[in-house]
């Protein structure tokens, strides 16, 4: 029989689940959909449920790589966490066989693993491992990257330090333009398109000669492979076999964060780095490596392990590596292999892409269209000649969205104007068909309407999704 404590937690109504929350939560934790936040009671594969049973189809969780609540996922974890669940400081197989399979998925000498608990942890310790092999403080990072929460990621977080109320950027901090050709310093608007990637590199190059010049030297450069909460950005190509060079040149190691999309999520390749063709020098992992479960890792060369080892300090994470961490982990990459879930996010991610475009033909609204594998973003305009940034246009389509066809996506970029969409990786064509079918509605109706015009009213009398999904039949 339930405990009367679980009995009142299934009974809760939204209203009173509202209440509490905000009666005991911080308020800088926010919820997705302000106005009517969901509350989600289960999850399986590409949906979500909420407390009515109503289903959505998730377009946002990358974390849950495999699908939510993965039968193989969920397996590996109960049976280890009834077996035990301690620290790394015993030997355990579930560990080794975890370090074992990344390290074999890494190309070059990325040979060295260890593990944390979060994408923000797996930042941090990379920072401390360039520092320490370098012997310099010194970071380059790009405009509107975001790399974690702690003190030390906040730093080299632009998108979070340029907000009004946040602490400034430290002087060891160089922010270099993203490599973002739509909207970024040089785009393909006022640049010829052989230009602009050495207009991006050659901007890294003096803020490392400077830095150098300034007798401080660089330790390291940091970038998402593709770069998310800065809108879905895919750099042109060439640019980071560039940018290692440089910096490299000038004695810093080369960080790539594939906290967001690594795993086969790009579909042509399994880490989003060999896209460009290069080979980091630390390599960030989380998020999908656990499929919601907190893990993560950072994978490096021997050399740059052996001058953090030399430090004399050892490195203990009273979590990271545990065995039921390490067991879930190795079921994710079991099933990515199994399912050919990268093979999947190639051939649904380029059909994304291609009927995303064409969508793009039909609206002013729709600026640019970019992405790779299941890693796509929307770039929501007023028109396409001036490009000036929809957001609240953006936000109302990620609403109406959930409100009336229940797809939920996400809106980002420095503007807030990029639609997301980086769901599950067992995402189906005929789910990408869906998100079209809610999609072209919005952008109709956006279209023929002044947004401020819109009130709940007008919006009830919309067809339904049913109406749309029979007349796309
Ligand atoms: N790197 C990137 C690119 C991220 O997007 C995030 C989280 N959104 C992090 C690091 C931090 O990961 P976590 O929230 O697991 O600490």
């Amino acid at each position: 029989m339930p405990s009367q404590n679980s009995q009142s937690l299934e009974k809760m109504s939204k209203t009173d689940t509202i209440k509490l929350r905000n009666r005991y939560i911080g308020k800088s934790c926010k919820l997705f959909y302000k106005s009517d936040p969901l509350k989600i009671v289960r999850g399986q594969g590409q949906y979500m449920f909420d407390e009515e049973g109503t289903r959505y189809l998730d377009c946002i969780n990358n974390v849950a790589h495999v699908g939510h609540c993965h039968p193989k996922v969920v397996e590996a974890a109960s049976k280890q966490i009834a077996v035990l669940s301690t620290n790394n400081r015993f030997l355990h197989d579930e560990l080794v066989h975890c370090a074992e399979k990344i390290i074999n998925k890494m190309p070059g000498d990325l040979s060295v693993c260890y593990f944390v608990n979060s994408g923000s942890e797996a930042n941090d310790l990379a920072l401390r491992l360039a520092r320490a092999f370098t012997k310099k403080l010194d970071v380059i990072t790009l405009d509107h990257a975001y790399h974690g929460h702690l003190t030390s990621l906040m730093e080299i977080s632009p998108y979070k330090f340029n907000l009004p109320g946040a602490d400034p950027k430290p002087d060891h901090v160089h922010v270099a333009s993203c490599p973002d050709d739509y909207r970024g310093k040089f785009n393909r608007f006022n640049s010829s398109s052989d230009m602009i990637k050495d207009q991006y590199i050659a901007e890294i190059e003096s803020i490392a000669k400077k830095v150098t010049e300034e007798g401080r030297g660089i330790a390291g450069f940091i970038a998402e492979s593709l770069q998310s909460c800065g809108g879905q950005i895919i750099p042109p190509e060439g640019y980071f076999e560039d940018v290692y060079r440089v910096v490299r040149k000038y004695g810093g190691v080369a960080i790539a964060d594939e906290v967001q999309v690594g795993f086969g999520r790009v579909g042509t390749h399994y880490w989003a780095f060999e896209t460009q063709n290069v080979v980091p020098d630390i390599v960030t992992i989380a998020k999908p490596m656990g499929n919601g479960h907190p893990v993560g890792a950072v994978v490096t060369t021997q050399k740059i392990a052996d001058s953090f080892a030399a430090t004399g300090v050892s490195y203990f994470n009273t979590y990271g590596g545990n065995p039921v961490s390490c067991a879930i982990a190795n079921a994710v990459m079991d099933v990515v292999e199994n399912e050919k879930l990268q093979q999947n996010a190639q051939i649904v991610g380029e059909y994304l892409l291609s009927e995303g475009i064409k969508m793009g033909y039909d609206f002013e609204m729709i600026g640019d269209v970019r992405g790779y594998g299941l890693f796509v973003g929307f770039e929501i305009v007023k028109s396409k000649s001036c490009r000036t940034p929809a957001t609240q246009e953006a936000q109302w389509i990620v609403d109406r969205m959930k409100s009336v066809h229940r797809v939920l996506i996400s809106s980002d970029g420095p503007n807030e104007n990029v639609l997301k969409l980086k769901p599950p990786m067992v995402f189906t064509k005929e789910n990408a068909e869906e998100f079209f079918v809610a999609f072209n509605e919005c952008m109709h109706f956006l279209q023929k309407v002044n947004l401020s015009s819109l009130t709940e009213d007008v919006s009830n009398e919309l067809p339904t999704r049913t109406d749309l999904l029979i007349k796309a039949m």
